[in-house]
């Protein structure tokens, strides 16, 4: 009987092995075969370790050189013009970085994670035919060890909703075609063996669907499951409950479905119907997203609770999603704190608690060793619950007697004594808050951690590089200038470090596009500050100069949304908590004469949940956190705030509830369309909508700069607008952010001389 199923697994490999393989390949220091030989030793480490965990369904298809859908592009012949002439690796890798000739394909971000795909380009002109033999091959390459996997496919639904329409025509014109290129696969498959397990992705079914598309799933997996008869579909969702569609598929030849019970409590409602279909239910109640040890006994209570509908003969249980979301091992973590490290459970941790829970849940017979780690399992949860460590009473009364939770003076009143205060007039320069990151900046952090040089001599590198930083913003005439983050490593990272709660991983590095990982801070108790964190470095950057300098800070949702958040509270709290931590240091900040200080919330967006039915939730205590975090301001503090993104039509009203003074927003490649829903809604506060792209290393000219600010002030009062970059310039070097900066400056003063 199998009774355990993994969505899929991570495949960057727990040494970033594969980023490795990749950028030494791209920098022409090796050939593909490396890259190859690489790949298939990472998918026979991947597949062994399932098995060696006793998973009974285990993917092939999941492995990527660089993103599914890509492949999937690939797969369908989805493949636009401009690369026509490529062919094998190099066009695969064009498609998704670009090359002399060829612009890149988008990327964006896939659903609520990290991850970032890239963005299939269709037009009415794009024709489908099968194209690849990744598939069946990876189907053989495991066949051969002894494996015979599931094969992960991303479904059709899904592939062309997230696609993008380069001509506007409706990209599921095209639903036929991919799905008659499926059915050649699935026929392809079904020649592999007696009997294959295919598994359809289809996380598109947890957004709010409009009818159009819901109407497609009913001949779409007709069509699908009818193709083979010894083939068996799986159609899973994740991230969401996906309700309205589980009550199509029901009445669809498929074999069973997949639905996350951590993030989509709401599929309890689709029980019944799946009862009545017969239809198999893989039931996701381990969390793929988070890297919390499982409580086996609430997941068994979890799972009791939908046997109470699904009969168990009917269930197998699985990872809530693809574990591609959390890191690969705790083997490497010795630096961790022992105590927090007992608590955690990565990928391969994940695969041993599935089958044990799995196990205990179909009553099957327990060796000694696993009923001890049962039994540590549940001391393990126990005393994290009790821990010290998480708790901090002090800061609980604290946040409970609250009694200001916002700034009491109005916008309006506020703007008058702020300009008054700094004397500014209009289109007033300033930047996001970094500069460049330079190797020697690096170099100099790194001697300090690994304690090769002393406090005294890292501090002196950073004081001389804010010297830097400030003699040249007043030399090419900036407003408002900053001490450009020299001192930080990353944005959450660095006040992390300083705050009570958090913890950090050696090696907990999640993919997040391509070959860039990330490694998430882990937030696992009460959030306190004891001291101030920013302090020192901006009043020492302000003591260098007349001018204004602006404080730094990052805000709580961003704080919150870039880590991997404790789960025995609630979001909400753990943001309320980071929040009060933000307003002292606002608080200590004024106190030493820095009256502008900027709370970065670039995550503010990212974290909007999937269905519109939790978004005014989490807009309303996002929008409150924030205004926590700077609720000690006085009235002649100016905040500001700053988002990396510019699509803001659905949330305007939310972004102005944050009542921030002046935000920065990146709205530099949409010229001023972007702008627009600012003046639509007679948006009162001050905006500095980015003028030009720091993602890339070109310099824009002054003429461009000034018919950019032109294109603004014919959307929006010149006194409303500040001009600044697009977001931050760590990544960028010296020479490119001198010269762009000061065309930035000068073309402002072209524009106010002629007026
Ligand atoms: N202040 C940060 C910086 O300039 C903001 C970064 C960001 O928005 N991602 O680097
Ligand atoms: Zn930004």
């Amino acid at each position: 009987m199998q009774k355990n199923y993994v969505i899929g697994f991570p495949r960057i490999g727990e040494k970033r092995e594969l980023k490795k393989v990749l950028e030494k390949y791209w920098a022409n220091q090796s050939d593909f075969s490396e890259v190859e030989y690489l790949a298939s030793q990472l998918r026979k480490r991947h597949w062994n370790y399932q098995k060696d965990a006793k998973v009974d369904f285990i993917s092939s298809n999941d492995f990527s050189y660089y993103d599914n859908m890509l492949d999937t592009s690939i797969l369908l012949g989805a493949i636009p013009k401009r690369f026509e002439n490529l062919k094998n690796e190099e066009l695969y890798f064009a498609m998704a970085r670009g090359n002399e000739t060829c612009v890149a394909m988008e990327m964006t971000k896939w659903f609520n994670t990290n991850y970032h795909y890239i963005v299939p380009e269709i037009s009415k002109e794009t024709t489908f035919k099968l194209n690849s033999k990744k598939i069946i091959e990876e189907y053989k390459e495991a066949r051969e060890l002894g494996i015979k996997t599931k094969i992960n496919l991303i479904g059709a639904i899904t592939y062309l909703g997230l696609s993008k329409s380069v001509d506007n025509s409706d990209v599921y014109l095209h639903i036929n075609s991919v799905v008659n290129t499926y059915k050649d696969l699935l026929l392809e498959i079904s020649k592999l063996d007696e009997q294959v397990i295919v598994q359809f992705d289809e996380p598109l079914f947890v957004k709010d669907l409009d009818s159009k598309v819901l109407s497609l799933i009913k001949p779409v997996y007709d069509a699908l499951a009818n193709t083979a008869s010894n083939i068996k579909i799986v159609v899973t969702t994740y991230f969401e409950h996906s309700n309205e569609a589980t009550k199509i598929l029901v009445n669809t030849p498929i074999w069973a479905l997949g639905l996350d019970f951590i993030y989509g409590a709401k599929n309890f409602e689709s029980l019944e119907y799946i009862k009545n279909s017969n239809k198999i239910l893989i039931a996701g109640i381990i969390d793929g997203r988070n890297i919390w040890k499982s409580n086996f006994k609430d997941k068994l209570q979890l799972l009791e609770k939908i046997a109470l509908t699904i009969p168990k003969e009917q269930l197998i249980v699985s990872t809530s999603c693809s574990l591609l979301h959390v890191p690969f091992s705790l083997k490497y973590e010795d630096n961790l704190d022992k105590e927090i490290k007992s608590w955690l459970a990565f990928a391969c941790e994940k695969l041993n608690e599935l089958a044990l829970v799995g196990k205990q849940f179909f009553d099957l017979k327990l060796n000694l060793e696993e009923t001890s780690t049962i039994k540590r399992n549940f001391e393990d949860n126990n005393q994290r619950k009790t821990s010290p460590k998480i708790h901090n009473i002090q800061i609980q009364k604290e946040l409970k007697n609250l009694k200001i939770l916002e700034r009491t003076d109005k916008f309006e009143d506020r703007i008058k004594v702020q300009r008054e205060f700094f004397n500014y007039d209009y289109l007033t320069t300033t930047t996001i808050g970094s500069f460049p990151q330079t190797p020697e900046i690096r170099e100099n952090r790194k001697n300090f951690k690994a304690n090769l040089i002393s406090k005294d001599e890292y501090e002196k590198e950073i004081k001389k590089y804010i010297d830097d930083c400030i003699s040249f913003q007043e030399e090419i005439g900036l407003d408002v200038l900053v001490h450009g983050e020299p001192e930080r490593n990353d944005m959450v990272e660095y006040f992390g470090e300083m705050l009570d709660g958090f913890a950090f991983t050696q090696n907990a590095w999640v993919q997040s596009y391509g070959s860039r990982c990330v490694k998430p801070p882990l937030i696992y108790g009460d959030v306190n500050r004891e001291n101030p964190m920013t302090v020192e470095w901006i009043k020492y950057a302000q003591s260098k100069t007349s001018k204004v300098v602006k404080g730094m800070l990052t805000g709580p949702v961003t704080i919150l949304n870039w880590s991997f958040v404790r789960d025995d509270i609630s979001r909400s709290e753990v943001a309320h908590q980071i929040a009060l931590a933000i307003a002292k240091e606002v608080n200590d900040l004024q106190n030493a004469g820095i009256k502008m200080i900027q709370v970065d919330e670039a995550a503010f967006k990212e974290g909007y949940p999937l269905r519109i039915e939790n978004m005014k939730d989490y807009a309303q205590w996002a929008v409150e956190n924030f205004r926590l975090s700077v609720s000690t301001s006085k009235i002649d503090t100016q905040i500001h705030t700053h988002m990396c993104y510019s699509e803001f039509n659905d949330i305007i009203k939310t972004i102005e509830a944050m009542d921030a003074d002046v935000i920065s927003i990146e709205t530099a490649r949409s010229g001023n369309r972007l702008l627009r829903i600012f003046k639509e809604v007679a948006y009162k506060q001050e905006i500095g909508p980015g003028i030009y792209d720091i993602h890339s290393p070109r310099v824009p000219s002054i003429e461009e700069m000034v018919n950019q600010i032109k294109a603004l002030l014919e959307v929006l009062p010149k006194e409303q607008l500040w001009i600044n970059p697009d977001c931050g310039l760590k990544t960028r070097k010296w020479p490119e952010v001198k010269q762009s900066l000061k065309n930035m400056v000068e073309a402002v003063q072209i524009i106010k001389k002629g007026e």
